[in-house]
Order: structure tokens, then C-alpha cells, then sequence
């Protein structure tokens, strides 16, 4: 070999070295390239956003309640003598209201009263409140308890009157199949399947039912009423208003002017003595989302007919029993809802429309009816909800028509 050709033999050889290299290096760099993506950590993934939590019936413990520390509104203050809340019958414009700290069991212990901030004609609205946390008539959910026999003497009138202003949020729950009344009725009718009885047993079996489809409706209260009831929905808007659902609120009225006294059966074998409010179920009561949820060990699914049975009273007893006695939350009594246990006529007919439930006496008391004023005489009017209702929605086509107030 001619050594004169080694140098240029060598620079051949080392180019095709280079060359090797370049090329080797271009291919592993693309390969690198198309391998990032694969040896990157799956951490986006968990970046990705979450499905809405489902609030549903927990079996969590009620000591878990005490939460965050919150602020909860009172309409009026409650009467040291009657245990009645004295402001909550005053008209609207005047009503005062506590503040209240809602940590642990706030409304037994340390009511912390700045009731100034809010005095002074708001009308008792949470002063600050945000625009977002007004509240609407499709936040509430308005349980009518019925029974099949009183499908057409009693649940036609509310279904003419204020159940046709309220259809979407009104849940009528009974205990027989009426397909007449499904098709006439704009409104969800829920067939119970308790017992048609008027006994405790089938009451407790209704409320049960009434709360579980509270609790899967996601509405922010749960009202209830008899099928004996109008509901003054402006002015129960306006009381809810008041009021966050978030906090602990037990609204209503009690049939007694004393807790009731009730024994709790603990074993088998022995009871201890429990004193509670409770609102009476036959003038309507409502209890916030926030309060319902903490219910739900003793109320939900099934659980409120055998919370019932431990004191072996009524559903709107036993209502109170799981508020006031095992979450010892304290019921708001207000005057603003009313049943036929009260002289109804006493009402004064001015204040008749701001009221938030109206009732009307049996068969043995016709009379004890609201006395008002309108296009209906007592015989045609004869509970006095038609008369109520064209006050308040004049312009319901069956509702005498207006006359015009000056003459040309
Ligand atoms: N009720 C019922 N089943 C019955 C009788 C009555 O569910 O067998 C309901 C009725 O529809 C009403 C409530 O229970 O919503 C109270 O009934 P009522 O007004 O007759 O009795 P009171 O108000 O005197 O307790
Ligand atoms: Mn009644």
C-alpha cells in the first residue's frame, strides 16, 4: 500500500466515523424526543377536574357539626316568659334579629346578641348578604302531607289555589293512586305506600318519605305542610330570606306553651325523661338544608319511624325530639304560621296576608276561619282561601274581576 494514501485513506475513514456519529446521534435524539411524553408522570391526570361530591344521607356522627364558626340570623328574640319569639308575629319592616355565633350548639350556649347591626328598618335581611345568596321559591321544597280520602274535599282547593303558584316545588305525598288527580296536577304526587291509618305509625311512615325526597331534591329548605294549609309563598320567601340554609334553622309554631315531656326508651328495659320544643305540624314548619343533613342519622331512610318508635310520639314530635333533644338545636318560634288549633278568627285581617301559613277548622268548627275580606262570601268561600288567594293574585282567571278604581 502506497503510504503517500494512508492520510487521505484516514480522513475518509474518519468522515464516515463523523458521519456515523451524526447520523447516530440524530436518530437517538428523536427517539428521546418521541419518549418524553411517555416518561412524564401521570400528574396532570389527577389535575383534571373532580365530579361535584353528591350530598347524600351520611350516617356520620353528630358530634361533627360543630364546623367552621358561622353566622345565622334570628328573626326576633325569644321571650324569656313564654318561650315564644316576640317579633317574629310584627309586620314586615319591623322585624329585629339576633346574630348569632353558630360554633357548637350555638343557640343553647353563648347567644352572642349584635342585634344592632341589624336593627333599623332592613327588615331583618342579612345586611351584607351577597347577591348570589338570594334566595328563590325553587330553593324550597314544600312537603304537603295528604291522605286518598282527602284528595278531592281538601287537596282540590290547594291545587286551585296556591299549590298552581308553587307546582315545581310543591311535593304532595299520599297513600293511594288517584290517576285523576296525576293528570290535573302540574305537581310531583308521591304515593307513599304507608298506610292510609291516622295513626302514628303511618304518619311517622309519611315523614320519613317526605325527608329522604327533600334530602335527594337538593333544595335549601325542606317546609312542610297539611293538606289543610295555604301557603302565603311571598311571605314565606321573606322569612326563609332571612335566614341562611346552610345554618341550623327549625322554624314553626308549638301547639304548646311548654317543651313536652317525653319518655326515651334507651334499653329494653328502661327509659330516661326528655323535655323538648316542637313545632306543630299542622301549621307548617321548615328546617334548613344545613340542619336537615345533620338529621340524617335519626331521620333518613327508614330511620325516622324507628326514632319515632323510641319515644312513641307523632311524626312532628319526633321532628322536634331529633332537633331540640339529640342535636340540641333550639326551635324558632314564630307566630307566623298558624293551624285550626288557634282561634283563627283573632287573626287581625290586616296582617291576615303577611301570615306564612293559614288553616281552617274542621267539621266541628266551620267557623273558626281567617277573617278577611274579598270577592267571596263565607258560603262560597267558606275556608276563606279563595278570598286569600284572589288578594293576593287578582289576576287568576276564576277570581272576581277587578272593578276600576276611578271612574273617567
Ligand atoms: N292524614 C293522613 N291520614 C289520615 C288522616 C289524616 O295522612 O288517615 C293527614 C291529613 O291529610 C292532614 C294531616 O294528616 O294533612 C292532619 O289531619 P287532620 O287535619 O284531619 O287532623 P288534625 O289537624 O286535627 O291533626
Ligand atoms: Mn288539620
Amino acid at each position: 500500500m502506497n503510504p503517500l494514501h494512508w492520510p487521505v485513506r484516514m480522513h475518509i475513514a474518519s468522515v464516515g466515523v463523523s458521519k456515523f456519529c451524526f447520523l447516530f446521534s440524530l436518530v437517538f435524539c428523536g427517539l428521546l424526543l418521541l419518549l418524553i411524553p411517555a416518561l412524564q408522570p401521570p400528574a396532570r391526570q389527577v389535575d383534571l377536574p373532580q365530579p361535584r361530591p353528591q350530598v347524600r344521607p351520611t350516617h356520620a356522627s353528630p358530634s361533627h357539626h360543630a364546623g367552621v364558626p358561622v353566622v345565622s340570623v334570628h328573626v326576633g328574640e325569644l321571650d324569656s316568659a313564654t318561650g315564644l319569639n316576640r317579633s317574629s308575629a310584627v309586620p314586615r319592616g319591623s322585624i329585629e334579629a339576633d346574630i348569632t355565633r353558630n360554633d357548637n350548639h350555638s343557640h343553647k350556649k353563648g347567644m352572642d346578641s349584635q342585634g344592632g347591626a341589624l336593627h333599623g328598618g332592613n327588615g331583618g335581611r342579612l345586611s351584607g348578604s351577597r347577591s348570589e345568596d338570594l334566595l328563590e321559591l325553587k330553593d324550597i321544597f314544600i312537603a304537603v302531607k295528604t291522605t286518598r280520602k282527602y284528595h278531592k274535599s281538601r287537596l282540590e282547593l290547594l291545587i286551585h289555589t296556591w299549590v298552581s303558584q308553587a307546582k315545581e316545588q310543591t311535593y304532595i305525598f299520599t297513600d293511594g293512586e288517584d290517576k285523576e288527580l296525576l293528570m290535573r296536577t302540574g305537581t310531583d304526587i308521591i304515593n307513599t305506600n304507608c298506610s292510609a291509618a291516622h295513626t302514628r305509625q303511618a304518619l311517622c311512615c309519611k315523614m320519613s318519605v317526605e325527608y329522604d325526597k327533600f334530602i335527594e331534591s337538593q333544595k335549601k329548605w325542606f317546609c312542610h305542610v297539611d293538606d289543610d294549609n295555604y301557603v302565603i309563598l311571598p311571605s314565606l320567601l321573606r322569612l326563609l330570606s332571612s335566614y341562611h340554609h346552610s345554618q341550623d334553622v327549625y322554624l314553626g309554631r308549638p301547639s304548646l306553651d311548654h317543651p313536652i315531656e317525653a319518655a326515651e326508651r334507651v334499653k329494653s328495659d328502661g327509659s330516661v325523661s326528655v323535655k323538648f320544643w316542637f313545632a306543630t305540624g299542622g301549621a307548617g314548619f321548615c328546617i334548613s338544608r344545613g340542619l336537615a343533613l345533620k338529621m340524617s342519622p335519626w331521620a333518613s331512610l327508614g330511620n325516622f319511624i324507628s326514632t319515632a318508635e323510641k319515644i312513641r310520639l307523632p311524626d312532628d314530635c319526633t321532628i322536634g325530639y331529633i332537633i331540640e333533644a339529640l342535636l340540641e338545636v333550639t326551635l324558632t318560634h314564630t307566630h307566623l304560621f298558624h293551624s285550626h288549633l288557634e282561634n283563627l278568627q283573632k287573626l287581625p285581617t290586616d296582617t291576615v296576608l303577611e301570615q306564612v301559613t293559614l288553616s281552617y277548622g274542621g267539621f266541628e268548627n266551620r267557623r273558626n276561619v281567617v277573617s278577611i275580606v274579598g270577592g267571596f262570601s263565607l258560603a262560597e268561600d267558606p275556608t276563606r282561601f279563595k278570598t286569600v288567594h284572589c288578594l293576593l293574585y287578582p289576576h287568576t282567571d276564576w277570581c272576581p274581576k277587578l272593578k276600576p278604581r276611578y271612574k273617567n
